[in-house]
């Protein structure tokens, strides 16, 4: 899934081995070497080609990372999510072209080019001190939007970490068809799936939710833990119908095997990102759903809303796959209590 026009890279980055293998990899695009200076004004977004959306997304930037490459993904302590709050993001790809309406990195990034930080080897002494079990690279951007660069880079990666670890791809994508170079050992795939209408409104740039599911399908019969995350959820009362043929459809292409999880979860919107929702997609439906702050300051659907959203998804997922744990992304307690009674 090779979106790009073209390729820059950093003059500081050239002498990475990990940026010989991307470059291998794409010998039909042609790349300019930049200085370093270049780079930096483009990941600060000071340079206009890298802040313009959304053609700055047409670029595949590769440079090095200079700062630390691990972030504490735990949320606010008032807010529980077990899986953020064990993992950590690996800061080695930063940005996406699929240009989701809802994404957050139309506000929380600078460069809207897709970023390769192609040093990951300078994590060492990082990796060492902070030996973190869980390493997830899809939260600022999709783990597998680069499609067989994607897998080149995870693959280079897997071999710098500890046996222990873990490293956890998060994905709206096909899988790419160099995928078995991935370890199942080393691996686990998470997939977001929505309803058919949303992924047309909201996420035209990714897989279909149908392809998604063959892709997971894949990966758990290939020995992977595959996890599916049903976040965001439809923003008003979701649709049952369309979710209960969703995960019939995820249980016939699975069969014999399982998630090994459902996350669910609601949109987390700021004010920022609706105003730039608004303004890049105006016929888009997000900036007029009646929304509610929360203590951790972001913005979710109603309380109700929510509640009434993950008790008929839950009932849903008891039904058809009724061994798989279900967990609910970021919500405060006062949520979790009200959805536990
Ligand atoms: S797939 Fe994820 S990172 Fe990419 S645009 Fe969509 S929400 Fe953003």
């Amino acid at each position: 899934m090779n979106r790009f026009k073209t390729v820059l890279i950093d003059k500081s980055a050239l002498d990475y081995p990990l940026t010989e293998l991307l470059l291998d990899e794409l010998p039909d695009i042609a790349h300019h070497v930049i200085s370093t200076d270049e780079a930096v004004t483009r990941l600060r977004g000071i340079h206009p080609d890298a802040s313009c959306l959304p053609k700055a997304k047409k670029t595949l930037l590769i440079t090095r990372n200079t700062g630390s490459f691990l972030k504490s993904m735990a949320t606010d302590p008032g807010i529980t999510d077990r899986s953020r709050s064990e993992s950590f993001r690996f800061e080695i790809l930063q940005g996406c072209s699929m240009d989701c309406r809802y994404c957050f990195c139309q506000q929380y990034l600078s460069c809207h080019h897709s970023v390769v930080f192609s040093n990951p080897e300078d994590s060492l002494l990082e990796l060492a001190s902070s030996h973190p079990l869980r390493l997830v690279t899809g939260d600022i951007s999709d783990s597998l939007v680069l499609g067989r660069l994607s897998i080149v880079i995870h693959d280079y990666l897997s071999a710098l970490i500890s046996d222990d670890s873990i490293i956890e791809l998060r994905s709206k994508c096909i899988l790419p068809d160099n995928w078995h170079l991935l370890k199942n050992n080393v691996f686990e795939l998470d997939w977001s799936i929505t309803v058919p209408d949303q992924w047309r409104l909201n996420e035209p740039g990714t897989a279909s939710p149908l392809q998604r599911i063959e892709s997971a399908a894949t990966a758990a019969k290939a020995g992977f833990k595959v996890g599916i995350r049903f976040d965001p959820l439809q923003p008003e009362r979701i649709d049952k119908k369309a979710y209960y043929l969703i995960l019939k459809h995820l249980y016939e292409a699975m069969k014999p095997m399982k998630p090994r999880a459902f996350t669910v979860g609601s949109y987390k919107m700021s004010c920022e990102l609706l105003e730039i929702i608004r303004h890049r997609f105006p016929h888009n439906p997000l900036p007029g759903v009646e929304w509610s702050r929360c203590s951790d300051g972001k913005i979710r659907p109603f309380k109700l809303t929510r509640v009434y959203s993950y008790r008929t998804i839950v009932n849903l997922i008891e039904e058809i796959f009724p061994t798989v744990p279900v967990y609910l992304s970021m919500e405060p307690s006062y949520v979790l209590n009200f959805f536990k009674s």
